[in-house]
């Protein structure tokens, strides 16, 4: 197939692009840079049916010729982004999803649309299953991701339901791995940097926190099965592996063998107490589940930072 991926130079979407081409099919990926980087297609572009295109996506998708798929992946991710990106975070998730949509209209192409476990909030359900409608503050900082990715759920069902368009949305759970930007300031970036570079990590609030982290071929894994498979619905894509932000601090600390300790910093607004996937549907569905246990993830990961923090 041809497959038209935005955001390729990410994090997440470099991978997909990479397990797109191993496939074997061709692959053509969007991106501005705005948080993505051009190292991550170093090893894309030596590929001879990889293609890159530098365009803002939510003014324009200039791939000529038709696609068979659309996966719409590009948006700023971390909190740090997407508050110092407020109006490129908006409009990720809803001028670039219904430019997506329209394309994919056109195109008789089907659209995936990273959304993301943030559609739940600081959730009052745990752990969040598909049914769960969220609890999301509007207005809040966070509230330029959260509601631009609703919104984008809410379009992308809406060209589903009223278009016929084929469409996917993955909900994405915390994930992690090696191309994550070193300051990003999402936590596995920064404990992993800060331990390597000797210094205390810091811990947000009291660090009772919990979140559950998905290593990204696994996450990958999940994308591609939802996008192959017959589900309109939402689907969950996470490891339902859970721990606090404190278990986190000193699993890091011990693996590197860094005796810098922690430090306590502010909790930022509007953090979610509480995150894990109910992945039932993801099981039932797709047969997906993750795959790679967390020692191994962290051990990836710790390298890849060694590598470029060096
Ligand atoms: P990332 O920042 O590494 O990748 C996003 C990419 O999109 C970047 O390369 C960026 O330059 C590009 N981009 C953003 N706006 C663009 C625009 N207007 N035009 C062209 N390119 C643009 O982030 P990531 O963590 O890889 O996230 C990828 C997707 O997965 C995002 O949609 C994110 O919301 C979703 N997601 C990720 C996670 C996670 O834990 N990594 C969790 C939930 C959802
Ligand atoms: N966090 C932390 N220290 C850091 C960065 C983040 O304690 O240096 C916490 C943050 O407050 C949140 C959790 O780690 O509770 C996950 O944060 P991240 O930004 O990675 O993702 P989120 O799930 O909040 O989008």
């Amino acid at each position: 197939m041809r497959i038209l991926v935005t955001g390729g130079a990410g994090f997440v979407p470099s991978h997909l692009c990479e397990r797109l081409l191993t496939d074997g099919h061709d692959v053509v990926a969007v991106d501005n840079f705005v948080t993505g980087h051009r190292r991550n297609l170093a090893v894309l572009e030596k590929h001879p049916r990889f293609s890159f295109v530098e365009a803002d996506v939510t003014k324009v998708l200039p791939v000529d010729g038709r696609v068979d798929r659309i996966f719409h992946m590009a948006s700023p991710a971390s909190p740090i982004d997407y508050v110092q990106l407020p109006f490129e975070t908006l409009y990720a998730g809803s001028d670039a999803t219904r430019i997506g949509l329209e394309r994919a209209q056109a195109d008789g192409a089907r659209f995936l649309l990273a959304s993301t476990s943030e559609v739940y909030g600081d959730p009052a359900v745990h752990p969040q299953v598909e049914s769960y409608w969220g609890n999301v503050n509007p207005i809040g900082p966070r509230s330029v991701y959260d509601e631009a990715k609703r919104y984008g759920e809410a379009l992308t069902m809406a060209f589903h339901r009223y278009h016929g368009v084929q469409t996917r949305i993955v909900r994405i759970f915390n994930t992690y791995g090696p191309r994550m930007r070193a300051n990003d300031g999402r936590v596995m970036p920064a404990f992993c940097s800060q331990a390597l570079r000797g210094e205390p990590l810091t811990v947000f609030g009291a660090g009772n926190q919990t979140r559950s982290f998905c290593y990204v071929t696994d996450l990958v894994d999940g994308i591609v099965r939802l996008m192959e498979s017959d589900l309109t619905e939402p689907c969950n894509v996470g490891n339902p592996h859970e721990m606090t932000m404190l278990e986190l601090a000193e699993y890091i600390n011990q693996f590197t063998g860094n005796k810098a300790g922690i430090v306590h910093r502010p909790l930022p607004t509007d953090d979610p107490t509480q995150r894990k996937p109910d992945i039932t549907r993801a099981r039932t569905t797709l047969g997906w589940e993750p795959k790679v246990p967390f020692a191994e993830g962290v051990e990836r990961t710790v390298a890849y930072f060694r590598e470029i923090l060096a």
